[in-house]
Formats: C-alpha cells, structure tokens, sequence
C-alpha cells in the first residue's frame, strides 16, 4: 500500500508542477487549474489509504464541513474582498502547520521519554511550529486590517523594535527545542511567534497589505514544507516548496511593478520618501469636465481606442458594461484593446480575472510593455477607475513618492477620458497631473453607469 501512496504523491507532485507552469499563460491557466485540482484530489484520495488513520469519521466531519465553509466563502465573497479571503486561506494553512508540527512534537516527547530525539526531526518540527505561527497570526491581522476593524498597537517604530525582539526570542526558544525539549518550550516558541506575527504585521501600511499578503502565502507554503519533513510525506514537502517560490517570486512582481523593495514594504510607508504635491494647485482651472455624449462623439470617429482599467471597474463591477461597449465599438470599426497595468487593482492579476469573468477575450489584453509604445497612435485612451497606475508624475517628477514606478503612458494618447467619481487620490494618496492635461476629459460618475451611459449614447448616434 505504501507503493501505491507514494506513487499517487509522485504522480500529483507533477500534476502540480505542470498545472502550475500553464498557470503563467492565460490561454492555459483553465487547464492548469484543472490539473492542480486533480493532483490535489489524487493526493488526498491515496492519503485516506493511509494505515496510520485512526478515524475516517473525524475526516469525513472536517470534509463536509471545511467544505462548506470554502464553497460559502467561495461564492459570497465580492472580487474587492479577494484579498481578505486569501489572508484568511493562508492563516489557515499556518494555522494547520503549528498545530500538526505541535501535535507531532508532543506526541514524539511522550513516546521518547526522556530519551534523546533526532535533530533534524525536531528542527523542522520547531521551525513548522515558529513559521506556521508567524503566518497564522501575520495572516489574521492582515485580514483584519483589509476589512478595517483592526486597531493600531501604537507606534510603529516601538512595535517594529517589539518585533525584532519576539523575532530574536523566537530563534532562542527554536534552539532551545533541538539541544532540550520539551512541551514548556514548544508553548512558549508557539505563542512568541504568534506575538512576532502580529507585531510584524500592525505597522504594516493598510494599502501595502498585498504585497505582505503575497509573503505570508509563500511563508504558508514553507510551514507546509517543513511540515512535510516533520511527517515524512514527500507531497507537502513539494507541493509547499512551490507554493512557498510561487509567493515570493509574486512578492518580488509586485515590488517591481510598484517600484519598492520589500524592506521599505515591511519597514516603511509608501509615504516614507518623495514630495507630495498640493492637488488644488494642480487642478486649479485645469479640469476639463466631460458628458458622456461627447466622449461617444469622441468614440464615434475613433480608429483605435485603449480601455485602461484600474480599482474604480473592481469596485464598480464594470467589467460587463465595459464589455458591452466594447462590442458597440468593435461593431463600428474600432479597434480594441485593454492596457494591463502589473498592479492595476489591489492583486496581482485582479483586472485580467474581472475581464475573463466579462469573457473579454484574452489577447485583447495588451501587457505595459506592450502597449506603451502604442498610446501615440491611439486615439481615446479610456481609463476606468485607474489613477495612480496612469500618473506620469512616476515617470516625469522625480521628487514624486512614486518616482521610478512604472506606468502606462496614457497621456500620450491623443485623448484621455478619466471615469471615476472625483479628483481624489487612489492608493498612493497623491494627486495626478494627468487630469489637468490638455488632451484630458473627466468624466464623473460611477464606473458601471458612466460605461452604460456612453454606450447607451453611441448607439443614439
Ligand atoms: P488607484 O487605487 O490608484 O485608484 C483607483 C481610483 O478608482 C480612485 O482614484 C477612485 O477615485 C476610483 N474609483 C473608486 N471607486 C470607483 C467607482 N465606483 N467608479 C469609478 N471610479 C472609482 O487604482 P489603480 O488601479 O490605478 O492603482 C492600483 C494601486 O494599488 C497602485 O498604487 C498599486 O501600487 C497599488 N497596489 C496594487 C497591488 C496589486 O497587486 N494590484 C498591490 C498593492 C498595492 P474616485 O474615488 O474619485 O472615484
């Protein structure tokens, strides 16, 4: 039996890793996900094989229930709270890692007696406990601070020192547990870390939680990892080596795209560096508002239009309506496209998900790199609840606190519709200057009805 548990784990060790190569590429990632998800079933179906399992009937409880709870969570949570949901999922994952870590632990201090433990075994069973504790803890106050019912523990810079002091504690009390354990220490490196996780991640800036969320995934994956060696089950320590790579190469993604390092993520605000400019003084005078009449005239005699979304289609759930007038276009002539900003939206991929969801068509979606070059030829460049993703002050103002993040070069384009609600900032809280140019129209409103409204108006024309 054992034969055909540990052909099963190899068999959805390479289901994983092929399903995770197709996720890089849109026209795969179906596929891709499907087979991760069969590799996933597999590994769970010759586990239950497993001759140490005591109770089918505890697993059976933990299936209908977890179950539920992910199919619930699954369907009622809004694309804007995607982040949240996936802080809560990678708590969970720590969460499971301290408490097998832990309870594999103590259970090998009773068989042993007194008698001496393999080294490595009670390494990775301390590190499982001490990471798995940092991510349950990291986790919750992410999910916490995303959903705005998080208080401050008080000064940043008194709970960073507080967090390298639990961090320090936490590597005293790991070795404590491999030169002499027992159950004290185990409890104490359980609740340091938690402390450590917490204090890791209060200070954090609310808006920067993303990028923390994206490493406390891959800090998920390396609990899972070391749990695997804990167990000696060679699936989860594969399956959690590439979700633990996976996260920390998307930590790095998003800090480039955002021009940051991940210490200035973790250390500093995005506040910490830069000159914020004084809006009023920016705008004063230069804002030309718009109707949605004149942008359809606009659109009537365009060749080549680029749709530019942001987090204002998230939040407005434009994505159909956006749909819809892309079609009304396409039947006139136009040619379409989408600018993909890196980190338009708040996850990595959120736009080309709301898209997919809307069955826009994947090669319409043009990457940064790609489109840029482009926007002197485009003739309306519509941005749908985009702001700082399209703020030239990153490229132009070198005092700008976004100073060096690339962007879309919108304002290349001969004109530029804004839709968005007001002149106020997006995540970075600066102003931009694109909304004061020349070739810029405002078009205030709510993303979905300002959509509806053009496409309502082109098709009167
Ligand atoms: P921004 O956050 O810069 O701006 C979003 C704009 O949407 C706001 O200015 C807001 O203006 C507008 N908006 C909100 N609701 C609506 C609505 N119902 N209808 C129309 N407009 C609306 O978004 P971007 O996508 O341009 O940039 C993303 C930002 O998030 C970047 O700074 C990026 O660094 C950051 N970030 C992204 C991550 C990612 O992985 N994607 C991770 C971490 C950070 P108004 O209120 O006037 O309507």
């Amino acid at each position: 039996m054992d034969t055909v548990i540990q052909l099963g784990y190899l068999a959805s060790a390479v289901l994983f890793i092929f399903g995770l190569k197709r996720l890089s590429r849109p026209r795969t990632a179906v596929r891709g996900n499907l087979m991760s998800s069969i590799g996933m079933l597999l590994a769970v179906v010759v586990t239950l094989f497993n001759a140490d399992i005591v109770s089918y009937w505890v697993i059976v409880a933990g299936l209908i229930v977890g179950g539920t709870v992910g199919a619930l969570l699954a369907i009622r949570v809004a694309m804007t709270g995607m982040p949240q949901l996936v802080a809560l999922f990678n708590g969970f994952g720590g969460l499971a890692s301290l408490l097998v870590g832990a309870a594999t632990l103590e259970e090998a201090l009773d068989l042993a007696n007194g008698a001496d433990l393999d080294v490595e075994f009670l390494s990775t069973a301390a590190l499982t406990v001490l990471i798995g504790s940092v991510t349950f803890s990291g986790s919750v106050v992410a999910f916490a601070k995303l959903q705005e019912i998080w208080r401050d523990l008080g000064n940043p810079t008194v709970i960073r020192a507080a967090n390298i002091g639990l961090v320090a504690l936490s590597a005293l009390l790991t070795v404590m547990i491999v030169v002499g354990p027992t159950s004290w220490w185990l409890w104490c490196l359980a609740v340091v870390a938690l402390m450590a996780g917490v204090t890791l991640v209060s200070p954090i800036g609310g808006a920067d939680m993303p990028v923390v969320i994206a490493l406390l995934n891959s800090l998920s994956g390396l609990a899972a990892s070391t749990t695997g060696f804990v167990l000696g089950n060679s699936l989860l320590i594969i399956a959690g080596a590439l979700v633990g790579a996976s996260g920390l190469i998307l930590t790095f993604i998003m800090c480039t795209a955002m021009n940051r390092t991940l210490v200035n993520v973790l250390f500093g605000g995005i506040d910490t560096g830069g000159v914020v400019a004084n809006g009023d003084e920016i705008y004063a005078g230069k804002i030309t508002s718009s109707s949605a009449d004149e942008v359809a005239m606009i659109l009537d005699t365009a060749e080549r239009v680029a749709i530019v979304p942001g987090y204002g289609m998230a939040v407005a759930q434009a994505q159909h309506a956006v749909r819809d007038l892309t079609t009304a276009l396409e039947a006139r002539g136009v040619d379409v496209v989408f600018a993909i900003h890196p980190v338009a939206g708040r996850m990595p991929g959120h736009m080309n998900v709301l898209l997919a969801e809307a069955e826009i068509p994947y090669e319409q979606l043009k990457e940064m790199e790609v489109v840029n070059p482009t926007f002197p030829q485009v003739d309306a460049a519509i941005i749908i609840g985009a702001n700082d993703v399209v703020n030239p002050d990153a490229r132009e103002n070198p005092n700008s606190p976004i100073a060096g993040m690339p962007i879309l070069d919108v304002d290349r384009a001969r004109t530029v519709v804004v839709i968005k609600r007001s002149l106020s900032p997006g995540f970075a809280g600066i102003p931009n200057p694109l909304f004061a140019l020349d070739n810029t129209l405002m078009l205030f409103g709510d993303g979905k009805a300002a959509v509806e409204d053009i496409s309502t108006a082109l098709a009167e024309l």
